[in-house]
């Protein structure tokens, strides 16, 4: 039986009542992690923009969860993530967490040396190349930020695990597992592997639409706890009236036998209330896959990332973040343009620009597919 809080919130001035309220209905703080405890807190720190653009967990939330456990009494608290581009101090500084994690004198690990994690024969995923931070700690606490995502159409508590892998692995597990089913069951086996002790995810502002480094912020309203990673998804695609079945974490989840909808219970406020149905999120059924699986009807079915020429101020990270060896994206004649036969669709190109100037089309063959 999976337990989740479901805590209104309206203002981050008052997050820590709320978190500490729902924190509270499912147990205590005291439930997930022991006193003596090396606790790791690991925001989502996609890159460096400031907390009102929605990118990164909020400093406020951050605070929150650091001023519970410091209350409580527990002392062996650090906090880290590997962003897909940058530093993660220099984010942290951007985003404000710097500032609140001193106050409250929680250093930050650094996450730029791995080691190999292999797992469990039967699992689909075999190895990680975990940040070691990760594998020094006793217990994570993570706090992921309600957001769209273009491959795996929500990225929520499953979803920002991925930066426990240190560095430009993370663009690896791309080109390993190259579409969001085969993604979405390694997000599921990293995990289970890591078995953090805590979800609570950040709602109070979400993004909507060019998820998650160039959406929308909305005010949602929502903090969603649970040490059960998959009920905080299954909960974050009701609130944005996605079928949770189309969430592939979601689905493999239950393929597997790790989580069953007819055994959840929501604690705290009504879910009805905080449903949106104009939430920007890409709702309708991929019934594309036999069609993208051969090679020919591609280049129609599959949704493509393309440049907004206009916006784009050539500064070439998009290309640093391409996983792919040979580049599926290059600087040609004085303008960024694709390589759509290279290209595996991964969508860190438009994760990284640092103006929006990467968007995602879809064929207008590929929408009549999923009517
Ligand atoms: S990251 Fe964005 S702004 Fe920079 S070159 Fe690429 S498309 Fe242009
Ligand atoms: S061009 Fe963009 S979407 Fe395509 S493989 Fe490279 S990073 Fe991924």
């Amino acid at each position: 039986m999976s337990k989740v809080a479901l805590i209104r919130c309206e203002n981050y001035k008052d997050v820590y009542t709320a978190i500490k309220r729902g924190i509270d209905l499912i147990g205590g703080i005291e439930k997930f992690v022991k006193k003596e405890d090396n606790i790791l807190l690991k925001p989502n720190f996609l890159r460096a923009k400031e907390e009102k653009y929605a990118v990164t967990t909020n400093s406020n939330v951050f605070y929150a969860v650091g001023k519970i456990l410091r209350d409580k009494g527990y002392e062996n608290i650090s906090y880290g993530d590997s962003p897909g581009t940058g530093s993660a101090l220099n984010v942290s500084k951007v985003c404000g967490i710097d500032e609140k994690a001193r106050e409250l004198n929680i250093p930050l690990k650094d996450f730029s040396k791995s080691k190999s994690v292999f797992i469990k024969e039967n699992s689909f995923a075999k190895e990680f190349q975990m940040a070691k931070p990760v594998l020094e700690c006793d217990s994570i606490i993570n706090l992921p930020k309600m957001k769209t995502h273009q491959l795996a159409r929500i990225t929520g508590a499953t979803k920002n695990l991925l930066g426990c892998i240190s560095g430009f692995n993370k663009g690896l597990c791309h080109v390993k597992y190259p579409n969001s089913v085969e993604f979405s069951k390694m997000l599921v086996d990293l995990m289970l592997t890591l078995k953090p002790k805590l979800h609570i995810l950040d709602g109070v502002v979400a993004m909507e639409g060019n998820g998650p480094g160039s959406g929308t912020p909305k005010k949602m309203n929502v903090i969603i706890i649970s040490d059960d990673p998959i009920a905080v998804d299954y909960c974050f695609a009701k609130i944005v009236d996605l079928n949770p079945d189309y969430v592939n974490v979601i689905k493999y989840a239950k393929e597997i036998g790790i989580f069953n909808e007819d055994e959840l219970e929501i604690v705290g406020d009504d879910i009805d209330s905080f449903i949106d149905k104009d939430f920007d999120v890409e709702r309708q059924k991929d019934k594309k896959e036999k069609w993208t699986s051969v090679k020919v009807f591609k280049p129609f079915v599959m949704k493509k990332p393309y440049i907004k020429q206009k916006k784009c101020i050539k500064c070439k990270k998009c290309i640093e973040a391409c996983p792919v060896p040979t580049k599926a994206i290059t600087f040609v004649k004085n303008r960024i343009s694709y390589n759509y036969n290279k290209c595996i669709r991964c969508y860190c190109c438009q994760e990284m620009c640092p103006k929006g100037a990467i968007a995602v089309k879809t064929p207008i063959i590929s929408k009549f597919l999923s009517k």
